[in-house]
């Protein structure tokens, strides 16, 4: 079992699968982006023996992401293939579902567990402006198809952008009154490359729920206000679905944090708003055996950090979000 110094068990593990993408949100990278070379991304067959032996350490709980993870050639039998690891439990995606209405029948027969969908705003003029490339049709075809494929329950994620949608998060939360979804609000985190930009557009999970409360009536809070994995729930009245806040930013829970990173080239990242990171892949590629990575992962995962310094201007420099994998 991998535990931290501070008694964290650390059972769920994010696997950036590439650092392409099909859109280029404002928030994420710029729009000319500059991608690593195919070479310094890890190949599938080293993603699954990677993640064999974080099975092997107790990880039962995996989420692909990236960039964008549909992009990504071969997708669905990597999916196949991660699902029959012995000891995972739940595999799940986080995507930008423009490629979902076709996809997510074949991700879901493959055993994919379900998806969360990035999703901004409903009005199709400010999708394009957010994302600089995207049809906001594309996507709600794509949540539907997630649900018919029983990826479910679906997930939506919205990162809330001061002067680009801080107003669309009452019709975003209104969707769980007549639908069974978890509509999540994220606070922005600066990153390498818009890090100003992300620090001045920045709306709190407080000032989010105070506009869906005056809009939609008072938030009731789920589990006695305490956290689900990294979001606090709340139901609207008579909802068939929940609102969460992502308050990264304004209340960071690293009491709670029980996850591990992968970057698209292999590193192991402890935080995702911390620099410190364990290259996996050049042992790997230089031949290292299961035990000595294991060696490697354990004693990375001991010196998991604790907090992050956002509050004092202190902003991962070195990777973009899209790296990293979120
Ligand atoms: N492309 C996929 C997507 O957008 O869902 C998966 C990768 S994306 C990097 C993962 C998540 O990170 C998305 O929900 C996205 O909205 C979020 N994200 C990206 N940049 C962010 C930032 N600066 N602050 C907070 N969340 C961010
Ligand atoms: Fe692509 Fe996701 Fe980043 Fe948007 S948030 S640019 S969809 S990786």
């Amino acid at each position: 079992m991998a535990f931290d110094r501070f008694g964290r068990h650390l059972h769920y593990l994010r696997i950036s699968l590439t650092d392409r993408c099909n859109l280029r949100c404002v928030y994420c990278m710029p729009e000319k982006m500059t991608f690593m070379p195919s070479a310094a991304l890890m190949q599938d067959e080293e993603i699954l023996r990677l993640t064999r032996v974080f099975a092997r350490l107790g990880v039962d709980k995996i989420r692909l992401t990236g960039g964008e993870p549909t992009v990504r050639p071969g997708i669905v039998a990597l999916v196949r293939a991660l699902r029959q690891i012995p000891g995972i439990r739940e595999l799940t995606m986080t995507t930008n579902g423009v490629l979902l209405s076709r996809m997510a029948q074949p991700l879901a027969e493959a055993g994919l567990t379900r998806v969360n969908v990035s999703l901004d705003t409903l009005h199709a003029g400010k999708f394009r402006r957010l994302t600089r490339w995207g049809d906001v049709e594309d996507v709600l075809d794509g949540i539907q198809a997630a649900e018919e494929a029983g990826l479910q329950p679906v997930k939506l994620n919205a990162v809330v952008v001061r002067g680009y949608n801080e107003a669309d998060v009452v019709d975003l939360a209104r969707l769980t009154v007549d639908h069974p979804w978890q509509v999540r609000f994220i606070e922005m985190m600066p990153f390498a490359g818009a890090t100003d930009f992300q620090r001045l557009m920045l709306v709190t999970a407080a000032q989010m729920k105070a506009r869906i409360e005056a809009a939609l009536g008072p938030l009731e809070p789920l589990h006695n206000g305490r956290l689900d994995g990294e979001a606090r729930l709340y139901r609207l009245p008579g909802a068939r679905g929940t609102v969460g806040f992502i308050a990264s930013v304004s209340q960071p829970f690293c009491a709670a944090c029980t996850r591990l990173r992968l970057t698209a080239d292999g590193h192991l990242r402890l935080c995702l708003l911390r620099e410190d990171e364990v290259d996996l892949l050049t042992p790997l590629r230089q031949g290292a055996s299961d035990e000595a990575l294991r060696r490697l992962i354990l004693n990375a995962v001991w010196r998991k950090p604790w907090g992050h310094g956002l509050a004092q201007g202190d902003a991962p420099q070195d990777r973009t979000m899209s790296q990293i994998g979120g």
